[in-house]
């Protein structure tokens, strides 16, 4: 029996009743598709809450270390307090392992009650910048010396002119890091068979950050375009308010959307909403050489400890690993199990809610139907 080594953390709020749920779902699904022949080794990994409760620290050195070393994990959701307190591990993690690429699929699955009227339609990869922009969390709070200091260099060396009660962020958008980005992702559509790539941005008004940045993804696709002959991919651009009306109204004329870190934080929840939710949407961290899979969603902290959110994202993102590690048959056999399980109208609450007259069931009732119809 081959042994796969797959570190998890468990995260904060409800990360633990999702990965109860799911455990079982992903341990089953590699012995049944490879016939007992290989079975999965969790490695336990420290972070968030339980970390500080159990190390002091939010994210112990042995988390990093492990990761480092087996090049992947999946995690749940880590809670970041709002307007103060700690800074959010989830961003600490994609910075300090270099994850720049943020991919999240959004595809409707059979059976998956939507919003709209044609989900079957939806079938969008929101690809996020996922280490710079405001994300890269410099920051001055109001009313303190430093931020006192830096209004006062900013009036006496460019005569720019702010009241002393701001607060004040920095949006650091690179040539380097967006090109390093889009060439990924121009590579990712020209490997998968994808058609179209629109960069959405707000460069009317960010000139030199989120313009930038639609002028440097041209520049990369010009430049790939020339060294990639007969590979045929367009490319076009939308401003982001704009997009948030197009991704509702006609989704089906959307492939691939590059965006900045927050228009793509944004995007991806909006656009989750077209197939169900958070629930089903799962999403990957992407660097040269270590990639971290979790879901779109956060710790739901009002849910927590209740078994009743959807494990999906997870279970979704776990199957994203799967495919990274090369084990697809188990990823496939889990999707299966997951449209037979939807088109019998079992579910947790989120799609229950957007169905007519289904009862949804819990989240840990839902995990055992998926291993009932697991083939
Ligand atoms: P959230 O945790 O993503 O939850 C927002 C809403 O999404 C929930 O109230 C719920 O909607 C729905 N939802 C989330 N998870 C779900 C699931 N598994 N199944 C079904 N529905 C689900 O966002 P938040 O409440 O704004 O943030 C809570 C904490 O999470 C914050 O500390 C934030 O910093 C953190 N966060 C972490 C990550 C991450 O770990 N990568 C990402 C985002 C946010 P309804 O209320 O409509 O039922």
């Amino acid at each position: 029996m081959e042994k796969i080594k797959i570190p998890y953390i468990i995260g904060d709020g409800t990360g633990k009743d999702i990965w109860n749920a799911s455990r079982e779902v992903l341990e089953e699904a590699v012995i049944r598709a490879y016939n007992h022949e290989k079975e999965i080794e969790w490695v336990y990994l420290l972070a968030g809450q339980n970390a500080l409760e159990q190390k002091g620290v939010l994210l112990p050195d042995e988390t990093l270390h492990t990761i480092r070393e087996i090049k992947f994990a999946i995690k749940g959701p880590l809670t970041t307090p709002v307007g103060g307190g700690f800074r959010s591990m989830n961003v600490y993690l994609r910075q300090i392992f270099d994850l720049y690429v943020c991919l999240r699929p959004i595809k409707y699955i059979k059976g998956l009650p939507s919003p709209i009227k044609n989900p079957e339609r939806v079938n969008i990869i929101v690809f996020r910048e996922n280490t710079e922009d405001v994300y890269k969390g410099i920051e001055w709070a109001a009313e303190t010396e430093d931020v006192r200091k830096l209004i006062d260099f900013l009036k006496e060396s460019m005569e720019i002119d702010l009241p002393y009660d701001s607060g004040i962020g920095i949006k650091p958008i690179s040539r380097k890091g967006t090109e390093r980005f889009v060439n990924w992702v121009l590579n990712y559509a020209i490997t998968h068979g994808r058609k179209k790539i629109t960069i959405v941005h707000k460069g009317n008004i960010m000139k030199y950050t989120e313009g930038a940045f639609r002028a440097w993804a041209y520049e990369v696709y010009e430049r790939f375009m020339k060294d990639s002959a007969g590979k045929e991919i367009m490319v076009n651009d939308i401003i982001a308010d704009n997009m948030f009306m197009q991704i509702i109204l006609r989704p089906e004329e959307y492939d691939i959307l590059l965006c900045p870190n927050l228009n793509g934080d944004y995007l991806s929840d909006c656009c989750a909403a077209l197939v169900g939710g958070l629930g089903v949407a799962p999403g990957a961290n992407i660097g040269d050489e270590i990639a971290i899979f979790e879901p779109t969603h956060g710790s739901a902290p009002k849910y927590a400890g209740k078994d009743i959110v959807n494990p999906l994202s997870f279970i979704f993102s776990a199957c994203m690993l799967f495919e990274h590690i090369g084990l697809k048959e188990a990823k496939e056999l889990i999707e299966k199990a997951v449209e037979k399980t939807i088109s019998e109208g079992i579910m947790t609450y989120d799609l229950a809610r957007l169905s007519h007259g289904i009862q949804p069931v819990k989240c840990s009732e839902f995990g055992r139907a998926l291993i009932e119809r697991m083939g």
